[in-house]
């Protein structure tokens, strides 16, 4: 499991079901929900690895195109939108099969089911986690756990794993006010990203 099907279940609730899909090149088809009017014609494109859509009736003359985050922005319900900022954040990009490399969640990552519920940092993760649209299926089901000490310390971590369950990426992001929301995982970004990925120099507020 990894936040690529939660981008899909998110996709679903703003689209409806989807149409073709293919998981290895993260292309997926839905109504397009400016041109399609129950004609079920499946002509929106979404590509989940490239964060782009298009849809190939109205994308020229409606400007039904661009990057993921347009698309989320339009049609999103405020829910949505936050859910999509916490689990796919514009910056992040995919390894590639020959820049994989071990990762390790930091040494204070917690589950929420190995942590006792009347924990404070507990607590205040989970209502953080709750009040951007995060369930607590969704927890359960992506792994996302907390740190209350250590590097990130008041951090919510959201793990993701590739397609053999190797952890390929973290996003961690603070529920405290005035600390940095955003942290990357502690290994050289060339590593990790393609060279026009400028994730070190951007920080994200949500
Ligand atoms: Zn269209």
């Amino acid at each position: 499991m990894d936040e690529n099907e939660a981008l899909v279940e998110l996709l679903e609730e703003i689209l409806g079901e989807h149409g073709l899909h293919y998981p290895n090149r993260g292309q997926i088809s839905f109504n397009c929900p400016v041109c399609d009017d129950d004609r079920n014609k499946h002509n929106l494109e979404v590509n989940y690895i490239d964060n782009v859509y298009k849809c190939w009736s109205c994308g020229d003359s409606e400007g039904t195109h661009g990057p993921l985050g347009k698309l989320i922005e339009i049609h999103g319900n405020s829910k949505i939108k936050r859910a999509y900022l916490l689990l796919k954040p514009e910056e992040q990009t995919k390894t590639t099969e020959n820049e994989k490399i071990i990762l390790k969640l930091p040494r204070e990552y917690k589950k929420f089911s190995d942590s006792n519920p009347r924990f404070i940092p507990h607590r205040e993760a989970l209502n953080y986690l709750h009040s951007r649209g995060i369930t607590d299926e969704m927890i359960e089901k992506f792994q996302i756990g907390f740190a209350s000490d250590g590097d990130y310390s008041t951090c919510v971590i959201i793990p993701s794993y590739d397609k053999d369950n190797h952890l390929n990426y973290f996003v961690a992001r603070s529920w405290v006010k005035g600390r940095v929301k955003y942290k990357n995982p502690p290994v050289a970004k060339d590593k990790l990203f393609s060279g026009k990925t400028q994730l070190t120099s951007k920080r994200t507020y949500i």
